[in-house]
């Protein structure tokens, strides 16, 4: 079938809907068709955009005048009147009606032409010359990137997110309610942005160069998570067939459901905790909380991610808060900031990193600027009397680490109690175990720690020295590999040797066959998007301990990928993990 795409899956499900192409975080500039009845519109976005721009010159010359002078800021006057220049308009103008490209595309032809003319003349003071007559276009062009968001929200219908990069910010483009799938041409399986689709439980397939351009805005498609491929205006016949498939899938899910409240245990009685990894406050309108036993992982990075500046203590406090209270007595464990890499912040610029997974994230951020960590321990700590608080550190890379962390938080816990604020007794305090030195100091990190949680995206891209945000070396990202389950085996044996609660809140968790096989190397919860838990629970009621026991031990022993998977499939198909058996 020609209009029928094969791609890669990186969160299951279906969906069919209109695309919407989305232009908004994304390194490279998203180039698509623009029906002939949209030409308008899109100039007019294009128009919008440049006064935007002319209004951030002013504000920037304002600026600059008041703080260096007016002679220094007379460039941004010069960079106005480039902007005026109708030749640069007209010529944008064209490539849109003509070619019916998208604004942004057409924009960037213009900016690459500019620094073509005149690179390679050779003098510092032409090609200096070209910055400058470039320069005002970029800000048409953030322009046009940010108000795209704007624009959807605006009209409030649910939408298939297409966009070049797999990036978390695209996820998060839209508020989850307007998302019913995700497309990109690169990505990752275990790269934020994919993570971040399993969360919110939105099918997403990746893996499809030049896919936007063969997308109008608004067209008809059909993605299939399950199948790993995407299908481009559906005839009726089609539509038929998914509507048809997404029914069952829909009663097969309601049926889990169902069944998945309270705490699961093996037919011999031994509890897995079955916890929820989410992203911020509204991810709990998404699922039924009955379901989980609690929130092993709040990604609180991402509430910083979706705003325009840092969130105060005080807006902090208040999501903490009430995502405690909605929880009640199950506990809830918020991570500390985790940016870095591929989680970046608008406002907060870093300098460009050759390796930035090896770079400056996570709990090294937190440390390096202690007024950002002091702020949250603050709002956590304040929060840690509406429910049952546990506080994660991520990327822990040594004991120093953690006893700085603990000598802030003591320090704040005195100081909110002399200002009057009430502080619950006792808020446990644990690190992510994802970085291999980590593991390797385990038995002296379990002194200082109430809890671990292993972070097995990124233990699994260390360990095996392969980038997850890395398309080209996604096919060696193995979550499988031999080395990862004997890392998998030791922790577990060191926290259960030192009474330590230890849990997985990777995304391998979230696999039901896998989430037993943990359980057997004795892991006492998991943690995984909130929507596998019915899965999980019904797994984990499908088997005795023993035979966890046994899984657990056959796989550590396991040489290659391919065997622990086959061992793995077996299990599920054998014990009925999915819970297909329950459809008849
Ligand atoms: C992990 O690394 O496995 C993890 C849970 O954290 P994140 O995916 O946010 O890095
Ligand atoms: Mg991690």
């Amino acid at each position: 079938m020609p209009n029928m795409i094969r791609a890669t899956s990186v969160s299951t499900g279906l969906a069919m809907g209109a695309v919407h192409v989305v232009t908004t975080g994304v390194d490279t500039v998203p180039l698509f068709t623009v029906s002939k009845g949209m030409l308008q519109a899109e100039i007019d976005r294009l128009q919008e955009a440049v006064g935007l721009a002319m209004d951030e010159l002013d504000r920037r010359h304002k600026l600059v005048a008041s703080q260096a002078g007016s002679q220094e800021a007379e460039i941004f006057n010069v960079q106005k009147l480039v902007l005026q220049d109708p030749g640069a308009l007209r010529e944008v103008e064209s490539k849109i009606r003509d070619e019916r490209v998208n604004a942004e595309s057409a924009v960037k032809t213009l900016i690459d032409r500019l620094h073509a003319s005149l690179s390679g003349v050779g003098e510092a003071g032409a090609r200096g010359f070209a910055a400058d007559v470039s320069e005002p276009w970029k800000r048409v062009l953030d322009a046009l990137l940010n108000r795209d968001r704007e624009s959807v929200h605006s009209t409030q219908e649910k939408v298939i997110v297409a966009a070049a990069e797999l990036t978390p910010r695209v996820v998060a483009f839209l508020s989850r309610e307007l998302v019913l799938a995700v497309v990109a041409e690169v990505g990752g399986r275990f790269s934020h942005g994919a993570v971040l689709a399993r969360a919110m439980g939105i099918p997403c397939v990746v893996g499809i160069p030049n896919l936007l351009s063969r997308l109008e805005q608004g067209m008809t498609i059909i993605v299939d998570g399950d199948a790993g491929r995407l299908m481009l205006r559906p005839e009726d016949d089609d539509k038929t067939e998914f509507n048809k498939r997404l029914e069952l899938h829909d009663e097969r899910t309601a049926r889990l459901t169902g069944l998945a409240i309270g705490v699961s245990e093996t037919r011999d009685g031994e509890p897995l905790h079955v916890q929820a990894n989410i992203e911020g406050l509204r991810d709990l309108d998404t699922f039924d909380i009955r379901t989980i036993d609690g929130v092993g992982l709040f990604r609180t990075e991402f509430l910083y991610m979706e705003r325009d500046q840092f969130p105060s203590e005080d807006e902090q406090y208040r999501i903490y808060r009430q995502v405690l209270e909605r929880m009640g007595d199950k506990p809830v464990t918020m991570r500390t900031l985790d940016i870095g890499a591929d989680k970046t912040l608008p406002y907060f610029k870093t300098p460009p990193e050759p390796n930035p997974a090896l770079g400056w994230r996570g709990l090294r951020i937190s440390l390096g600027w202690r007024d950002l960590l002091r702020v949250q321990l603050r709002a956590l700590l304040r929060a840690s009397t509406a429910g049952n608080l546990r506080v994660l550190l991520p990327m822990v890379t040594s004991l120093e680490e953690i006893r700085e962390v603990h000598k802030e938080f003591d320090a704040l816990r005195r100081e909110l109690v002399g200002q009057g604020h009430e502080v619950a007794v006792d808020v446990p305090v644990g690190a992510m175990i994802e970085v291999p030195s980590s593991f390797l100091t385990l038995r002296h990190i379990v002194q200082e720690v109430d809890f671990i949680s292993v972070g097995t995206n990124d233990l699994v891209q260390y360990l095996l020295a392969v980038d997850r945000d890395n398309p080209w070396v996604s096919k060696l990202f193995e979550s499988y590999h031999p080395a990862v389950l004997v890392a998998l085996k030791y922790i577990a044996r060191i926290a259960k040797e030192t009474n330590t609660p230890c849990s997985v809140c990777g995304d391998m968790a979230g696999d039901p066959a896998t989430a037993v096989m943990l359980m057997g190397f004795g892991f006492d919860s998991i943690s995984a998007a909130a929507h596998f838990a019915p899965e999980i629970k019904h797994a984990v009621r499908s088997v005795m301990m023993k035979d966890a026991r046994i899984l657990a031990k056959d796989l550590a022993d396991q040489a290659t990928v391919a065997h622990v998977q086959k061992a793995l499939e077996e299990f599920a198909a054998q014990y009925d993990l999915t819970g297909d058996a329950l459809r008849v």
